[in-house]
This record gives C-alpha cells, structure tokens and sequence, in this order.
C-alpha cells in the first residue's frame, strides 16, 4: 500500500494502528478544528469516518484505473432505493481493520462502540427491495465485478417513525443534518435533465425524418459518490447517487424587475426532485413528481453511462458487449425508450440497429405480483412530461403488437392482455410490460415467484420469448448480517472452520458436525443469550419494559402489510394470553413476541395493526396473572440498525406471508443465518430455505399457493372458521367488544370488517388454526434446549445458498457476463 512516511507512520493510507490513530488525531484538528476542549462525540465520529475515507480513496482510484485500463465491461444497477443502514461499522469490517481502529481509539481513549454509535442510518428505501440493492453492491464489490451502483441522493430518507399511545407517527429523516462523511460530491459530474417541452420532426439531407425533443425544462443532476470496498480484496467499487439542482440560475429577466424572491423561488422548485423518499412499500401512486424521479435517475445515469463507454469507443453495435444495465423492478424502466431515443435522435441510428443495442443492454428485475404494485403511469402525465419518450414508447408497442401477430396467430385479446399501452378513456403505460419487451432477461427473485411469473402474471410473453424469464433467488451480505452484526457467533464459527466462509458462504456446512458437539451447543446457545441480553436491554431502555432473555424470542420484523400478515401473529398473542388467564398455572413455554415494522404513512389499515399490537402489548404485559410467560412488545422505527440488534438475539422467526404473495424475503434468510428457527407459510424464498436446512428444522404449516387459489375459486368464507374455532372466536369476539381499547369498540371495527365482512383477502382466518397449532410445536421444543440449539446450528450451517454472493454470480453468469478483477490489497 501507499508508502508516504512521516516520522515513521504512513499517513492517509496506511493500516497500521500508528497510521490510523496519527490521522484521527490530525482530522480532528485539522479537518474538523477541533482541539480536546470542543471535541463532542459526532466529532470523533467524523475524524474516524474521515480517515476511512482517506483509504477507501486511496483504493478507489486505484480499482478504477484498472477497470478503464483493462477496458472492462461495466455493470450498471439502477435503483430507486438503497437501504444502506450505517456504514462506519461496515467499511471496518470490509477493510478487515475493526479491532485496529479499536485499539487505535484505545490509545486515544477512545470507545469504539460510542463513536459507532454516532453514525445516523442512510435510509434511502423502504424495505426489502432497497436492502437487496445494498446488498447487491456489497457483493459486486467482493467479487470484483466492474460495478457502479445509481441511485437518487434523497435530502430525506424513509420516515422516522414514533409511536405514540400506540399510533405510528412519522417524522422526516433529516439523514444529512450533520453531513455525510461517506460520500464525495462530483461538481463537474452533472447532467442536464430535460422535462416537458415538445418533439419536433427534421427533414435530414438524406430524406430521413429525425425527432428532436425542444423547448424543455431542465434540471441538473450532480453526482455524490460512495465508496463500496470489496471484503478484503482491495477492490472499491462506488454507488453514484444524483441531487437535483436548479439548472438556469437566477431568472434575469425577473431579477432586472425587482422580482429577487420570485426568480430564486422558482429555481427552488427543481430541487424537489431529490428531496424524498417516496415511503410506499409495493404500491404503486401515479403522482407526476414520483415520475419525475424516476425520468431523473434514468437521464443522469444514462448520460454518465454513454459518456463513460465513449471514452474508450464511438463503435455503439459494441455497447452491449461493454454495458449491462440492471433495473430494480420497473421503476428505472423509462432507460429503455430513453437509450433509445438517445440512438436515434442523438446517434441518428436506425430503429431496428438501436432497438437491439436496447434490448442486448438493458436486463429488468420484477419484485412482486401484487396487482397494485404494478407501474401504470398514464399515458396523460407521460405525454406532458416526456413526449418524445411516449411517441418511441408507441412506436416499441407498435412493432411489438405486430410481432405478437406473427409469432403467437391473430389473437385480439391477447393483444390487448400484452400492449404496453393500455387502451381504453384512461390509457396507460405498463411500464413492467415495457421491460419485458424491451430487455433480454427477466427475472424473478425466488424459484416460486419466478415460476409464477411465468404461468401467471406474464404467461403470455413468456410464450412469446421462452428464454427471456429466468429466476435469481435473493441473497444477503453475510459481512453485514453475520460477521458485523454478530462478532461473537462469528468467531466461534472461525475458531472452528477458519474465516473462508465469509466469502464462500457454503463453507458454513462444515458446522454441520459440531450440531452434536455438546459443547459447542453449549457456546452457540450462550452467544444467542448473550445477544439476547443486549436486546433485553435495549427494550428496557426504549420502551421501558422488563423482558426475561430466558424466554423464546419470537420476532417479527418487516413492513407492515397485510400480506405479511402481522395480524395473525397478534391473533396468537391473545390466544396464549386467554389461554393463560384461563389457567394461569399453564405450564406454558415463556415468550417475548417482538414486532417492529413501518406502515406506509397514507395505509390505513396498516397503521391499525400497528395500534392494535401496541393495545394487546398494553394488557399482556400490565397483567401480573400472565406477564410472567408472556410480553408482546413494538420496537419503533425498524431500519437496518434495529435489525442488526434484533436478527441475531431471535430464538423464533416469523415468515406467515399468504401463500403466493411473498415474492421471496430476505429477512427469513437472516434469521436462518444467525440461528433462529422459522416458522412460515410455503412461500417465496422460505421453499428453498426448507430444501437447504431440511423439513425436520423449519416449522411449515398453512396452505400452499394451490390452495389458496383453489379455495378463491371455490368460495371462501371466512364465517366457517369464525364458528370452528373457539379461540379465534373468542379472540375476534374481544377485539370487536373493546376488550383491547378500554370498551371502545368503534377503534378496530375496520380490522373485524376486513377478516369477517369483507372477505379476508389475505385469508388470516384460514391459516389461523394450522399456524396456532404449529406454534404449539415450536413452544415444545423450546422446552428442549439442546434439540432446539442443535436445529439452531443447523439452520446456521445449511443457509449458505442465501449469500448474495451466490446470487450476484448467477446475475453474472447468466446476464452481465462481466469479468471479475482481484487487485494486491
Ligand atoms: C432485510 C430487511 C427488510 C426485508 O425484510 P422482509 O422480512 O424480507 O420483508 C426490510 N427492512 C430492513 C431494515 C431489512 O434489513
């Protein structure tokens, strides 16, 4: 590494402890203007992050002049979210100088953990889908993959949410209140970005009609990077985030009048692009500003993109061979009429040359078969705001209908099932059809989704093109969430195995042996106790509440949706607390049933799950005949960071999607991965997970996908259950009559509504008597410590398939096909 010495240290790039605690000490005095009198503790945060930098600088540079000198085919991924969490503890753990730094602030007298602590999360996305797109670029940058994460740079990220008396409130994630140590702003990398305005028809010298697209708005998106270093490797790859900007400066003519407030006001305006987070989890809101994010990262990513390839080459038939573009799901589609509108207009190529440059380049991801996730944005709001992009839209699904004609008979209702273009008084534009048509690959995130995709939602494009749909079933980073988020686990494991398995996840099978091993049970059970102490803790702290780390902890963290079913989860919790109060010598397995999850703020019936949670925890946990075995506790404002205090202290994870809902989950694979048991539904990616740790270490219940169908078709009344079931009654019966809000019973009528009038779409009722009876399988083994930690470790051994790494070599192997760079560290 780098070699500039003074007195003997190697200042900003050196590893070495001296190195590292000499440049804390000269960020903080130099950089930062503080001395030992004014020092606060964000202070240090920031001396500590600023000589990370320093190195990860250092590494990027280099990393990136090898990729230009090698001329390597780059992967682009686009994404309107990336839920990163912290970084601090991250960037350590990749640069594999965690305990250095440690030490280093050691000497300084310094704690790691509350400077650690400091560290604001980056919630730039609301769930599983921008948690895959950090983990994505985590694993792109350990095996060396030629990578540039593109993103929007939010002044806002995901609400933070409170609760108070038992309501969620949200309050705006000023994330950048203090600055952001982590990334470097670019002011000479920015691009105008055109809106409205019209297209205009040239006559070229050759007779042939050009389009031009005039008479524009603009905006200017300047760049922030990131750094993304690879796990030990010396690669560091960048996750490229745009702001808006206002592009025309003062308005002169205004200015000149005395209009100062209005000609700066309206400059103001264009800055809204960036300003926040849209926090819908799958759903989708046709709103013209959400449409304008999306058109904003497509332009500036697209003209970085064409900008860098033409550095190195003016030959664009070899685009595809130096170019993959990735979208997260449709919301970065529009790349697709915009690259080529960029062909055409710009390069004056041909439609058919262009169209194929398109489709070999771009590759789109589908999340979800939610109906109202899907993206269709109308045609309306699509002619106002990009015109041109709506004429080449037209002019894709033109030829495309007359390919269906030819490929699959005359078939008028199929044509209509297929156009991208909604007919109809309202016609809109599908945006997940326009990447269907308009990619060489999609694909689904779990081998079930992904089947389903092909015989449901997309059927007939899949006939259409039958090598087009192929499955990624989703990963995580096992750096983030093992080896950083539980140091203990992952230290018995590498005292065992040795340390590959942090880059070759399947290594973790050789656990498999010590499952017997009584003495490492008996260390693995008491690291989750230890972890489970920490939590304890930190439930102690926040919501004042004594919690027995003894007891299972049963947990359920992720958005709140109705899919997800949260609401059959509390369903149990008031059927263990009146079964207690029945018998309160019940010789029942203690449980403290963790939920945290954030409901979009315009969910209604979301955010009465959440009520009714906080209202069920208010009487379990204040009744001294039942508290003693059983808690219910909401932790607010589940993020990454929470998550990292929760996955490795759970004893239980909760995976109840309706069967066929889920496209495939990442939270489940954590879990698995730091030792818990789960309990879940046949659906997206639990199936597989039960394939890797085997039937007899996962609790399944409930109905199948199949199932599900059949008994919609066939008519489902969810009055029968209501009547068979004497605890589900008695539960309903007790939300309905107040028994959970003081007699009121006006408060969870919507909630007795949804499950008993209107059908119970997410068939709750039809589940609850399998999955209250398998809970009761669950509460038995916890009874046997050693056969419950023995599945424990199994889960944690067999889970390998899961890292992303594996996923990110199929995308790789199947789609990019980029090659991969290993530097000297
Ligand atoms: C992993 C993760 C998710 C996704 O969880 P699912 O259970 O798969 O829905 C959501 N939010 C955060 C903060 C996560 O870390």
């Amino acid at each position: 590494m780098s070699t500039k010495k003074t007195n003997g240290v190697n200042i900003r790039s050196g590893m070495d402890k001296d190195s590292l605690r000499e440049d804390i000490k000269l960020h903080l005095r130099h950089t930062l203007a503080k001395d030992e009198f004014s020092t606060t503790s964000w202070d240090k945060y920031r001396s500590v992050a600023l000589t990370i930098m320093d190195r990860l600088n250092d590494r990027m540079l280099k990393t990136q002049q090898h990729f230009y000198k090698t001329n390597a085919k780059r992967v682009y991924y686009l994404s309107m979210e990336y839920l990163i969490g912290r970084l601090l503890d991250n960037m350590l753990v990749n640069l594999d100088v965690r305990d250095l730094v440690a030490e280093a602030l050691d000497d300084l007298d310094l704690s790691y953990e509350e400077i650690r602590d400091q560290e604001w999360d980056a919630g730039l996305g609301n769930g599983g889908l921008g948690r895959l797109a950090a983990c994505f670029l985590d694993s792109m940058a350990t095996l060396g993959i030629p990578a540039i994460g593109h993103g929007i740079r939010y002044d806002y990220g995901i609400f933070y949410q409170k609760i108070k008396d038992g309501y969620q409130i949200e309050r705006p994630d000023l994330w950048l209140k203090y600055g952001n140590p982590w990334d470097t702003v670019r002011p000479k990398v920015q691009y105008p970005v055109e809106f409205y305005g019209n297209q205009t028809t040239l006559q070229s010298s050759n007779g042939n009609t050009h389009y031009t697209w005039e008479n524009t708005h603009r905006v200017k998106a300047v760049a922030y990077d990131t750094p993304i270093p690879g796990y030990d490797n010396g690669i560091v790859n960048y996750l490229r985030l745009w702001k808006a900007e206002s592009s025309a400066g003062i308005d002169l003519k205004s200015f000149n009048q005395g209009q100062y407030i209005d000609a700066v006001r309206d400059n103001q305006l264009e800055q809204n692009i960036s300003r926040v987070l849209y926090p819908n989890d799958k759903v989708f809101v046709g709103q013209e500003l959400r449409l304008k994010q999306e058109y904003f990262l497509v332009s500036a990513s697209m003209q970085d993109i064409i900008r860098r390839f033409k550095k190195q080459s003016s030959d664009f038939t070899k685009f595809p061979e130096k170019v993959s573009i990735q979208c997260n799901d449709t919301h970065p589609n529009l790349a697709i009429p915009e690259l080529m509108r960029y062909l055409l207009d710009e390069e004056h190529m041909d439609w058919e040359k262009a169209w194929d440059i398109t489709v070999d380049t771009m590759a789109y991801t589908n999340h979800t078969l939610l109906p109202e996730a899907l993206e269709k944005w109308p045609v309306s709001l699509v002619r106002n705001l990009l015109p041109r992009h709506l004429n080449i839209i037209y002019e894709i699904n033109r030829r495309f209908l007359d390919d269906v004609k030819i490929k699959l008979g005359d078939d008028k209702s199929r044509q209509s099932r297929m156009s991208i273009v909604g007919e109809g008084e309202h016609p809109v534009v599908h945006m997940a059809h326009l990447g269907i048509v308009g990619s060489h690959k999609v694909n689904g995130v779990a081998a079930m989704h992904s089947r389903l995709l092909k015989e449901s939602m997309f059927r007939d494009f899949d006939e259409m093109y039958p090598d087009k749909f192929t499955n990624k079933t989703n990963g995580i980073t096992p750096r983030r969430w093992l080896k950083q988020c539980n140091p203990d686990l992952s230290d018995l494991i590498s005292d065992k195995i040795g340390d590959e398995w942090i880059t070759a996840l399947d290594e973790l099978k050789k656990i498999n042996k010590f499952a017997d091993d009584k003495k490492f049970r008996n260390k693995f059970a008491e690291i989750k106790l230890e972890n489970k102490k920490h939590l304890a803790e930190y439930i102690k702290e926040h919501n004042g509440l004594d919690v027995d780390p003894e007891s299972m902890f049963d947990i359920q963290i992720k958005r709140i949706h109705e899919y997800k079913r949260q609401l059959m989860a509390a369903l149990h919790v008031i059927t263990l607390y009146n079964r207690l109060k029945e018998n309160p010598d019940l010789d029942m397995t203690p449980r403290t049933v963790i939920f945290a999850g954030k409901a979009a703020p315009g969910y209604t019936m979301a955010k009465l799950h959440i009520k009714l949670i906080n209202s069920i925890a208010e009487v379990v946990n204040n009744d001294p005949e039942v508290n003693q075995k059983l808690k219910c506790v909401f932790l607010q404002n589940y993020s990454v960071t929470l998550a990292e205090k929760l996955i490795p202290a759970a004893n239980l994870s909760e995976q109840i999607s309706t069967a066929g809902m889920e496209a495939s989950g990442t939270g489940n694979m954590k879990f698995a991965l730091n030792g818990a048991l789960t309990i879940g539904t046949l659906d997206g990616a639990n199936v597989e997970i039960k394939e890797e740790v085997g039937d007899e270490n996962i609790f399944i219940f409930g109905l199948e996908e199949e199932d599900i169908d059949q008994l919609r078709r066939e008519g489902y009344n969810p009055w029968d259950y209501y009547n068979a079931n004497e605890e589900l009654k008695q539960a309903l019966d007790q939300i309905r009559d107040g028994f959970f809000s003081n007699g009121d019973k006006e408060l969870f009528q919507p909630i007795i509504n949804a499950l008993l009038h209107e059908g119970d779409y997410f068939m709750v009722l039809a589940d609850y008597e399998a999955y209250v009876n398998k809970q009761k399988e669950v509460s038995a083994l916890f009874k046997d410590k050693d056969e419950w930690n023995r599945k424990a470790i199994l889960n944690t051994a067999n889970i390998g398939k899961f890292s992303s790494d594996r996923t990110i070599n199929d995308y790789n192997d199947e789609i990019w096909k980029a090659p991969k760079a290993s530097l000297d560290k």
